[in-house]
């Protein structure tokens, strides 16, 4: 069984010494799975519907009937339904972490539908004290990531202000 490799979030700042990657870190308050799921139970059919549904069964093997039992328990009525929180989430973890589906991967890095996310909340604060709010946003694979290589100024003002959640992903993305 393969999946897909992980994804990262960053921002793809020209410091005009060299490029530099700026991490859009995950606070995991789950808050986003809670209220803005991607995912639809068809009552009728007894089915989870999502773009990959068939991996998520083979991720999570004989463990998917659960899930399944568990969102059909709630829903009431006949009419396919979005679920929020997801169904997946599970003490506000992704229980599906690495074959989440594509369309929450992005998430927050081009906006947060007025949910207040802390993580899009502090990249932007970041990015601001950068003096690089307008920076090129990055979703990618993590093994296809353009490390960057920031100027000794640069790296020197970012950690100043990261913490150390940040300043990990700051050196998983950037060489100097
Ligand atoms: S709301 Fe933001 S910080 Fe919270 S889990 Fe979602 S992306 Fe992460
Ligand atoms: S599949 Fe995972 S990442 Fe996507 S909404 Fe559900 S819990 Fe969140």
């Amino acid at each position: 069984m393969s999946f897909e490799p992980d994804t990262v979030l960053f921002a793809r700042v020209d410091t005009g010494e060299g490029l530099a990657n700026v991490p859009l870190v995950c606070r995991r308050c789950g808050m986003c799975c809670e209220r803005l799921s991607h995912v639809i139970y068809d009552p009728l059919n007894g089915e989870i519907i999502v773009e990959n549904i068939e991996e998520i069964k083979e991720f999570l093997g004989i463990r998917y009937y659960e899930f399944l039992e568990e969102v059909g328990s709630k829903v009431k009525g006949i009419n396919p339904v979005l679920v929020n929180p997801c169904p997946f989430l599970r003490n506000k973890r992704c229980e599906v972490y690495p074959v989440r589906p594509r369309s929450c991967r992005p998430f927050p890095l081009f906006g947060d539908h007025n949910i207040e996310c802390p993580a899009l909340r502090r990249f932007e604060l970041t990015l601001k004290v950068l003096e690089c709010e307008n920076a090129e946003r990055v979703c990618t694979y993590i093994n296809s990531v353009k490390k960057g290589k920031p100027s000794g100024d640069f790296v020197e003002k970012y950690l100043s202000i990261a913490d150390s959640e940040e300043i990990k992903h700051f050196f998983a993305l950037n060489d100097w």
